[in-house]
C-alpha cells in the first residue's frame, strides 16, 4: 500500500480514478466518487471523496452505517434526518444510523467532501412512497429533496 499519494489538482490525486457514484440510476445527478483509502493493514474504514457539480445531488437514502464527513471544496446543503443544513468548506457532518440524508451542491463551483465509512457496511435503502410523503410534510424538506 502506498505511503504517500500526491494531489494533482482540486479534488484529484495521483493514480486515484474518478468513478461513477453508483452503478446507475436517476436518483442522483452530477456526482463522482473516488476511493482514497480502502482499509487494510489494521485500518477498518474507507475514506472516499465525493464531488457534486452545481445543480447535482447524491441519492436520498439511509442505512445502518454511519457517515463522518468533512467538506473540503465549495459549499452545499445536506438533509440529515428532518433538518436541511448549509455547509461551508471544512464543516463537519455526522450522519447517524438509519437517518435519511441527501447532499446537494451550491451554485457556481463543485461541492466536494470526504466521507469516512466502515469497510463492512450495509446497503443503502431508498425511500418508498410512504417515507416520501412523511418527509414532504415539512415544506423545507419537500423543497430540498430530489428522488
Ligand atoms: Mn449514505
Amino acid at each position: 500500500m502506498k505511503t504517500h499519494i500526491r494531489r494533482t489538482g482540486d479534488g484529484r490525486w495521483e493514480g486515484v480514478p474518478v468513478s461513477a457514484y453508483k452503478p446507475g440510476g436517476t436518483h442522483f445527478a452530477g456526482i463522482t466518487r473516488q476511493l482514497l483509502f480502502d482499509g487494510g493493514e489494521g485500518l477498518g474504514c474507507q475514506l472516499r471523496y465525493f464531488e457534486i457539480e452545481p445543480g447535482g445531488h447524491s441519492s436520498l437514502e439511509r442505512h445502518r452505517h454511519v457517515h463522518a464527513i468533512m467538506v473540503i471544496r465549495g459549499e452545499g446543503r445536506v438533509l440529515v434526518g428532518d433538518r436541511v443544513l448549509d455547509l461551508a468548506t471544512h464543516d463537519l457532518v455526522r450522519v447517524p444510523p438509519l437517518t435519511w440524508h441527501q447532499f446537494r451542491a451550491g451554485e457556481g463551483e463543485p461541492f466536494g467532501f470526504l466521507c469516512m465509512v466502515d469497510c463492512g457496511r450495509d446497503t443503502p435503502e431508498r425511500p418508498d412512497a410512504g417515507v416520501l410523503a412523511e418527509l414532504r410534510r415539512d415544506p423545507a424538506v419537500a423543497d430540498f429533496i430530489r428522488v
